[in-house]
């Protein structure tokens, strides 16, 4: 019992109470109300990206893989790989001769200053390439078309993945008003009206009405986070390519979450309160406890431990007993259930601000895809937090970043 008491006190700052996802709340929408204001707030966190309003082959970058390959490179070198893989698409698909319109996902926080014009804001999700920040994406993108000379390729449409799910959801369902992404990041962007928009400079036209980038992964990078930050949190950010950035994104998305797991088990194994205070050495890796393993730890549902079990045989620890699984799966809920019920004080801050009586959200992202609770938690927490009267719903949009993308070129091209 002296046992359970000293790992109760060491996961306890995981457990936030109502008052603090309320008070969480309150800030966010401070936040969201700043970033759309009619003053520009140099200071304001969460940008709320005005996207931009026009009437309604996909490229995606953002995703994992791509990540991997590019850290080393510089803008020129990326945007040269890129235009590389277009045309190695266009060679496999016999495509080489056509004239395509190109719809851009583009996953980080842009200034978006037409539908074919974004410019770099700043990178996230472990990105680091020099000589874009700052500069029009789709600009750099032509600029290696144009280079290489083979390919006949126009972008038409440049556009976030939160609105990729969204797109691809509004096409079938008109009440879907949120784009919701839970993977490497963490970001959501709105349905909201123009008169609520004091930075609006666009047209008038009907309908009045705009989606708008909250960026919120940024919520938090002015210290509002820090009264729920826990020591492992502030390890995570200071050991980051950004630190001090994303806080919110780093105490949800799938990123950083596998790594705070690991820090709570290393901090116990020291304690002597897990694995007989023998770990390994694998453990003892920054990044090799992977947010999959969560998924999959959690998904154990009774005494067999057999997902559990499978991740200490990879982690190289040699002897556990079946309370060690019992307490590293209670790890892994505790930090998952948090992430999840932090998400739906952001999802439930959007509703009540919305104050439409009937919305659909549209999800994307490994993390909520594959996490076996994800969904569940949110919709408990976001019901338990939203005003009386709204009922909403969270759907999963199939590749929806990628779809939507080549939506809204097809129907840009459609205009032109
Ligand atoms: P991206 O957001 O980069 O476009 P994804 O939506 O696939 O791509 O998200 C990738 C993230 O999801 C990674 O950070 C990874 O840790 C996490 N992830 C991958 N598989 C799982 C899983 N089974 N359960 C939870 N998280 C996962």
């Amino acid at each position: 019992e002296e046992k359970r008491r000293k790992i109760e006190n060491i996961v306890r700052p995981f457990i936030l109470s109502d008052d603090d996802y309320h008070k969480i709340m309150d800030k966010m929408l401070d936040n969201f109300n700043k970033g759309l204001g009619k003053e520009t707030h140099p200071k304001a966190r969460v940008k709320m990206f005005q996207t931009y309003k026009g009437d309604f082959l996909a490229l995606d970058l953002g995703g994992t893989n791509f990540r991997v390959l590019l850290v080393s490179l510089d803008g020129k070198e990326l945007f040269d790989h890129i235009a590389e893989c277009i045309f190695k698409f266009m060679k496999d698909h016999n495509l080489i001769d056509k004239v395509l319109p190109l719809g851009f996902t583009f996953s980080f926080p842009c200034r978006q200053a037409g539908l074919d014009k974004a410019i770099l804001t700043s990178w996230t999700k472990g990105f680091k390439c020099e000589g874009v920040e700052g500069n029009d994406i789709v600009q750099l993108l032509h600029e290696a078309i144009e280079r290489r000379g083979d390919i006949k390729v126009n972008c038409m449409a440049v556009i976030n993945d939160t609105v990729g799910a969204l797109m691809s959801c509004a096409h079938s369902d008109n009440l879907c008003a949120i784009g919701l992404i839970l993977g490497t990041g963490t970001n959501a962007c709105y349905i909201e009206r123009l008169e609520n928009v004091g930075l609006w400079d666009g047209d008038w036209d009907e309908p009045q009405q705009v989606i708008i980038n909250t960026e919120w992964g940024a919520f938090g990078d002015d210290g509002a986070l820090n009264f729920i930050m826990t020591e492992y949190d502030q390890k995570v950010d200071k050991r980051s390519i950004n630190p001090g950035k994303q806080v919110y994104e780093k105490m949800i998305s799938g990123m950083y979450m596998g790594e705070i797991v690991r820090l709570v088990l290393v901090k116990l194994v020291k304690h002597g309160l897990l694995f007989g205070g023998r770990g390994s050495e694998e453990l003892k890796q920054m990044g090799r406890f992977y947010t999959k393993y969560v998924s999959e730890i959690e998904s154990d549902v009774d005494d067999h431990f057999k997902n559990t079990k499978q991740v200490f045989e990879e982690l190289e620890i040699p002897n556990h007993t079946e309370e060690d699984c019992r307490i590293v799966q209670h790890v892994c809920c505790l930090i998952s259930t948090r992430a999840a019920y932090l998400a739906s004080a952001g999802i439930a801050c959007l509703l009540n601000k919305m104050g439409r009586p009937d919305v659909a959200v549209a999800v994307d992202g490994s993390l909520y895809r594959f996490h076996p609770h994800f969904h569940d938690l949110m919709m408990e927490r976001i019901q338990q937090l939203v005003n009386p009267g709204i009922t909403f719903r969270l759907m999963l949009s199939h590749d929806g970043s990628g779809k939507g993308a080549a939506l809204v070129a097809a129907v840009a091209h459609r205009v032109a």
